[in-house]
């Protein structure tokens, strides 16, 4: 007999299943692409955050190989015992030459990176102040940093500065998103480092869905703003536009030496797979030398932005291939992803606590693979499965 039973766990489930918000996983049969494989039909992907279309790029497959030949399949130990290759510090060197940046330290993840840094800039005399639509994981770092959490209404810096000027912590570290994961708009840096000068605080950009997609060289908002000197912690990720996984940081060099020592998110985990390192290396390689991947992905951006536009939609403020299509309940949200599913297009709802109540919808990404045909298809399908939805 089990000591305790597991019978919520039916409840719990049951209450997810009524409110609409279990979640479930489809798996692919396919590499990840701008068409793969669900359920054994082929459906164009609307749900991927690869933008550059680089996850299943060739190159970058036979980098990984190669790396898992030269170096091993995986790294063995922590980065601080004995898991410190050679290829770490390659791709940290390549990482801070795309940021311009003194240094960059790898972490396992975005998730990773986001959830061990905070600790390692403030503690409990401190406060974080975070822009309410910010990614879940700045969210569990700040709360794991046990510094203050003071959230700030989505992209208000009114309300920012007025809590700037009230707080008496010793330290403050303002973070946000660069590109908002849900809602495809961006921070404004510019006045945001203009204020984090103003008050002292420490400025954090989590640059997730930026690196690869904007600025000249694809470094991210921060460089297309042109603030990347004032930016004290730019965060980015392998996994997204780069096509391959892991994250990092670009630092200066004196923060790179104390988040090795403090970052537990670092110190006790087992370093990346040299397969992964060597697919991001690649990826950056491609980012400099085939700008037209961005150029692309820029063109069907403007497509699709005319279009959701044209169908009443709020995409006034989208700069990245991610646009929020909200239909508000769980249920009409679930039912336009099942019917674009129907029509050969796969796309997910996003439901809470991802998004706020109220606010369910489809968040469909765009990739450099994709055509323009693809969009126009996608803006009829969606019209039929608009036209099919429950009412709001
Ligand atoms: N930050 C943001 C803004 C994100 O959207 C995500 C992933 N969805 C992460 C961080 C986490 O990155 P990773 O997937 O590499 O853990």
């Amino acid at each position: 007999m089990p000591l305790a039973s597991l019978d919520w766990v039916d409840r719990e489930l049951a209450d997810l299943d009524r409110k609409g918000l279990r979640r479930s996983l489809e798996p692919l049969s396919s590499a990840q692409g701008a068409v793969v494989e669900v359920g054994g039909r082929r459906l164009v992907n609307l749900c991927s955050n690869d933008y550059l279309g680089l996850a299943g790029d060739a190159r970058l497959r036979r980098a990984a190989a190669e790396a898992a030949l030269a170096h091993g399949a995986g790294a063995g130990a922590s980065r601080l015992v004995a898991g410190d290759l050679e290829i770490h510090g390659r791709l940290e060197a390549a990482l801070a030459g795309l940021h311009r940046a003194g240094a960059a330290l790898l972490f396992n993840s975005g998730y990773h990176a986001n959830a061990g840094v905070p600790a390692a800039l403030v503690g409990r005399d401190d406060a974080v102040f975070s822009d309410v639509l910010n990614h879940a994981s700045i969210v569990d770092g700040a709360l794991l940093s046990r510094a203050e959490l003071v959230r700030y209404r989505h992209l208000d810096l009114d309300e920012l500065e007025g809590l700037l000027r009230a707080s008496r912590a010793r330290r403050k570290l303002v973070v946000t998103d660069a590109v908002f994961s849900m809602d495809g708009d961006a921070a404004p840096l510019r006045p945001l480092a203009d204020l984090c000068g103003r008050h002292g605080a420490m400025l954090y950009v989590d640059e997730a869905h930026a690196v690869g997609v904007l600025g000249p060289t694809g470094a991210g908002l921060a460089e297309a703003e042109g603030v990347k000197d004032r930016v004290d912690v730019e965060m980015g990720t392998l996994g997204k536009a780069l096509g391959a996984f892991g994250a990092y940081v670009a630092v200066e060099a004196r923060l790179r030496d104390l988040l090795v020592s403090r970052a537990r998110s670092f110190v006790f985990t087992t370093a990346l797979p040299p397969a992964a390192c060597g697919a991001a290396l690649q990826a950056l390689e491609l980012v400099r030398g085939e700008p037209g991947r961005r150029a692309r992905l820029h063109r069907l951006m403007a497509r699709m932005k005319a279009g959701l536009a044209a169908r009443g939609f709020d995409v006034a403020r989208v700069v990245s291939p991610i646009f929020p299509v909200v239909l508000g309940s769980e249920a009409r949200a679930l039912a336009a992803a099942r019917a674009l599913g129907e029509r050969g297009f796969f796309v997910r709802a996003i439901r809470p606590p991802t998004v706020p109540r109220g606010t369910s919808r489809l968040r469909v990404a765009l990739s450099a693979g994709h055509d323009e045909a693809q969009v126009e298809a996608f803006l009829g399908a969606l019209d039929e499965a608009l036209a099919l939805l429950p009412a709001a």
